[in-house]
């Protein structure tokens, strides 16, 4: 492991499994303490009989109540700060479909905490600050922006606040400053790339890009795959959430194998989502984490809806915080379609083996009659041919395909690059236009 940075904690990231855990416990029984500046946990707490004391081992964290999104909206904007509001430094806040918005509340040290997690997670995978990084995300309230850009900062990089959008103005960047590395959402660097081909620019020969972080949405391996090919990169799946922070939760190491999630700042719990109780390691489950390292807004327990599983605890890399599987998607992502419990990546995964395909495609539920169905438009890579009865035949072997992952049969449609709406933020895959029967 290269170990040259003075922001960068080497010690931290090749802890031993039982200095991990040792860490934690000690951590945890911190934060649970400092809980009880909140009015919201220390009124939880209460209410379930429970005192800090209570928690002697990381066993104990199954005593304490989850806590969700619904907790965050209820006590909006500061209920659950576990400082003084004068204390805090930054507000973060994520719109939800209904009701309030949910805010995160930061402290200075919580802000530097975070900018170390992100250069750590960057510097994981090669950067270095003779590298350019270019931060092809939403800046404002969405975290992939301010976060990356401390992050990169913090590692010496120099830093192009691009923020998404304006494709073309992008890559003059890349081009002209000499871009190595991008963060953005993959459905992004997918715009990106065909907007280089109408140029005429190959990413390959005509630029310096060699590393992308790619995340905040999910997307299979093949459509990485595609990503790297395509750009001639090495592209690492990152994920973070608002209410951990933001990015720097947990990226992939150069190995590829899963996401590690930093173990010094989260205690990691996979439950059955119905349950609630843990599932055995290797099954997938919904995550659930900890934070053991923040100041103005720990969570404890947080049921963030993601479902993924455990791959395991050491990597060839060296480190042993825990590795997570890419995530399968979210509990509340899941269509229910004729009975039948479908994620949207399970679609993904299919289209990307068809080479024909790009990696644009929308999936649309409707009610026709008394039947729910299910059309996918996707849009082809180049127009390969004209001849109808290949295209026929296309479309058939991939509806074949869907029908034999998905146990339905959807109407596949195959339409011309370029077709669908290009979302700056985070990919729109899914549009229910069902009916709903009161
Ligand atoms: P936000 O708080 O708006 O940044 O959204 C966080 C959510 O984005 C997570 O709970 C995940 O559902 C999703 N997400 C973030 N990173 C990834 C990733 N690498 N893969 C899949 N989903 C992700
Ligand atoms: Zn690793």
């Amino acid at each position: 492991m290269d170990t040259k940075s003075e922001y960068l904690h080497p010690e931290m990231e090749t802890l031993s499994i039982e200095d991990i855990r040792k860490l934690q416990l000690e951590r945890l029984k911190a934060t649970i303490n400092h809980c009880m500046n909140s009015e919201f946990y220390k009124k939880r707490f209460a209410e379930n009989g429970l005192k800090p004391e209570d928690i002697k081992t990381l066993d104990d964290l199954k005593k304490i109540p989850f806590t969700t999104k619904q907790d965050l909206r209820d006590n909006y904007p500061f209920g659950l700060r576990s400082i003084e509001l004068k204390d805090c430094v930054r507000l973060h806040s994520s719109s939800g479909t209904t009701g309030n918005p949910t805010v995160i509340l930061h402290s200075q040290k919580d802000l530097d905490e975070w900018a170390n997690a992100v250069a750590r997670c960057l510097w994981m995978v090669g950067l270095r600050p003779d590298d350019v990084f270019q931060n092809s995300s939403g800046y404002g309230m969405f975290t992939g922006g301010l976060g990356f850009q401390y992050g990169a900062e913090r590692l010496g990089m120099l830093t192009v606040p691009a923020a998404a959008g304006n494709t073309l103005r992008q890559i003059k960047f890349i081009k002209d400053f000499g871009t190595t590395a991008i963060h953005a959402v993959p459905s992004y660097v997918t715009r990106i790339k065909e907007v280089m081909d109408q140029q005429g620019i190959d990413p390959k020969k005509d630029t310096k890009l060699k590393i992308l972080a790619i995340g905040a949405e999910p997307h299979s391996e093949a459509q990485r795959k595609r990503i790297e090919e395509m750009l001639g990169v090495k592209a690492y799946n990152s994920f973070g959430m608002s209410e951990m922070c933001g990015p720097g939760v947990a990226f992939e190491c150069k190995e590829q194998n899963g996401l590690h999630f930093w173990e010094d700042y989260y205690i990691v719990e996979i439950v059955n989502p119905e349950t609630l109780e843990p599932v055995p390691e290797g099954e997938i489950g919904e995550l659930v984490l900890t934070t053991i390292n923040r100041e103005a807004m720990p969570l404890l327990r947080y049921r963030t809806r993601d479902l993924t599983r455990i791959l395991g605890h050491d990597c060839p890399c060296g480190r042993h915080h825990v590795r997570l599987d890419r995530m399968k998607g979210r509990s509340d992502d899941m269509m229910v379609l004729r009975g039948v419990n479908i994620f949207p990546i399970q679609i993904e995964t299919i289209l990307m083996q068809f080479k024909e395909l790009s990696t644009n495609y929308l999936i649309t539920l409707t009610t026709d009659g008394d039947n729910d169905n299910m059309t996918v438009e996707v849009e082809l890579e180049d127009l390969f041919t004209d001849d109808y009865t290949q295209l026929e035949k296309l479309t058939k072997d991939i509806t074949r395909a869907l029908k034999d992952e998905i146990l339905l049969t959807p109407h596949v449609k195959l339409i011309a690059k370029g077709t669908l709406p290009v979302s700056e933020g985070k990919a729109v895959r899914v549009v229910d236009k069902r009916k709903v029967y009161e």
